[in-house]
């Protein structure tokens, strides 16, 4: 592809360039003071160590669509890519970023909270820190350049210039890097076209392997694509659809489409990040048994849920039965505690949805309910519309379902210390949801009622 000509950094740096004043006035605004004063102090730092430091990838990203659209700086964390006309090693980065969390760490910067909160942690083994703030966390690396040895491997990491690190990256949009020492701060280094790119909403690879090498960047295409309801360019577009017809996933690790599986299920319009993955037949490594489409326009509103992934997933394999289920749980390499939820959800959602459709008594139902896990039920409630009414009553009662009696209480009653109290603690639990015991009366009514149950229905040992 073409590559824009880098600008030129040897302008006169005596004399204040007026193109970085505007956009310095204009990050203030965008990225708020707190944001604006980190990075100018971590441009001060770099370049009193003759170093240089650049605000890179996803944030430079953000920051030039909150330009755009006049809006603010969307995102949390700042990553910062430090580079030398000299040789830097490995440490580079991590000794700046510990030379700024000693200034940091007694005087927080504005709108920071006090120093016990600020923490500092080293990856010595990759040659980056971490410094993090409540609610912020800021990473520093050196510039690197990157070698697959074979398709979908991990790459070989070893020092580079910025222009090596910005190469290496998935999508133009997310190879800009910004300036942050005093004499250029908020120059844009835009190698690859990423700000004009950005501009025309297009989802742009570096090079015509970039899927091939890395497949994960197939769900990022889809999540940025998704989110920002941004197009896939077309050349990349060919090579994305040729890769996935080449069965890529299969060439990277389950743990790395995990992770970038679970990123799309986290993002808050999953649906349209899901929808372009349907499109392309990236659905088909996780399930060939996926009908998405179906799935949408028959049972779902087009809407987007926040919250919890697992529900997300819920919903992309509402089709499967059980055993297609377990294969996802495989694929997806889901824990035991996750695994848990959806094989839980399979399990038992048949005979729940059979109770509603059948318009069954409601306590019996409600029975059926607690043996959902919560993401079971709330992917109930998104999915079919239709009993909301039901399902909202339950959590009302489910909220208010603990029981009032307690440990001293069974104790006075003659029950011994022991499993049982676990037990009797429960089963009231459950019949307050199902409505064999009230939750609306006062406490002590509800003290009475639910002693009179325990005598009526458990004997002593
Ligand atoms: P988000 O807003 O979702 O956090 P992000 O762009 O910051 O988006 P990250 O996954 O944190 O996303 O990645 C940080 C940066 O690292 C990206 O902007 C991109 O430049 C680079 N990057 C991440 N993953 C890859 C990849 N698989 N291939 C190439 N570059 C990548």
């Amino acid at each position: 592809m073409k590559i824009n000509k880098v600008r030129d950094k040897n302008h006169n740096q005596s004399s204040p360039n007026p193109h970085n004043k505007v956009r310095g006035v204009l990050m203030k605004k965008i990225l708020g003071k707190k944001f604006f004063q980190l990075l100018k102090g971590i441009g001060q730092i770099a370049q009193r160590e003759s170093l240089t430091a650049y605000l890179v990838g996803g944030p430079v990203r953000d920051l030039l669509l909150g330009m755009q659209q006049n809006g603010t700086y969307g995102g949390k964390d700042l990553d910062i890519v430090v580079s030398a006309g000299r040789e830097i090693t490995k440490n580079t980065a991590i000794n700046l970023a510990k030379e700024l969390f000693q200034i940091w760490s007694p005087h927080p910067p504005a709108g920071e909270a006090g120093q016990k909160e600020v923490k500092f942690r080293v990856h010595q083994h990759f040659g980056t820190a971490t410094i993090l703030f409540p609610g912020l966390q800021i990473d520093f690396a050196f510039s690197r350049k990157e070698k697959y040895a074979y398709p979908g491997a991990l790459p070989e990491v070893a020092p580079g210039n910025i222009e090596d690190d910005l190469y290496r990256r998935d999508f133009t949009i997310n190879s800009l890097a910004m300036e942050l020492n005093p004499d250029n701060f908020g120059e844009l280094l835009d190698l690859t076209g990423g700000e004009n790119d950005l501009k025309k909403g297009l989802i742009h690879v570096l090079h015509r392997k970039s899927f091939l090498d890395d497949p994960t960047r197939i769900l990022r295409a889809a999540r940025f694509a998704g989110r920002y309801n941004f197009q896939i360019e077309k050349k990349t577009l060919v090579w994305l659809k040729e890769a996935i017809k080449k069965n890529v996933f299969s060439t990277i690790s389950r743990e790395r489409f995990r992770e970038e599986m679970i990123t799309i299920l986290k993002e808050k319009n999953f649906v349209s990040c899901i929808n372009l993955l349907s499109s392309w037949g990236g659905l088909d490594f996780l399930s060939p048994s996926i009908h998405w489409e179906t799935i949408q326009t028959s049972n779902f509103k087009l809407q987007t849920f926040g919250g919890d992934w697992l529900v997300n997933l819920l919903l992309l394999i509402k089709n499967l039965n059980y055993m297609q289920s377990e294969d996802v749980a495989r694929r997806m390499v889901l824990t035991r505690e996750e695994r848990k939820v959806i094989l839980e959800t399979k399990k038992h959602l048949p005979k729940v949805l059979q109770a509603l459709r059948k318009n069954y008594p409601l306590d019996y139902i409600y029975r059926y309910f607690t043996l959902l896990p919560e993401q079971g039920i709330i992917h109930l409630e998104v999915s079919n519309p239709r009993w909301e009414n039901i399902i909202a009553t339950f959590h009302r009662r489910k909220n208010k379902a603990r029981a009032v009696i307690n440990g001293e209480n069974l104790k006075k009653l003659g029950f011994k210390p022991g499993p049982i109290y676990k037990k009797i603690l429960e089963r009231i639990y459950q019949e307050k949801i199902v409505g064999n015991l009230p939750i609306n009366l006062p406490k002590k009514k509800i003290k009475e009622k639910e002693i009179k149950f325990v005598t009526k229905h458990f004997a002593l040992a």
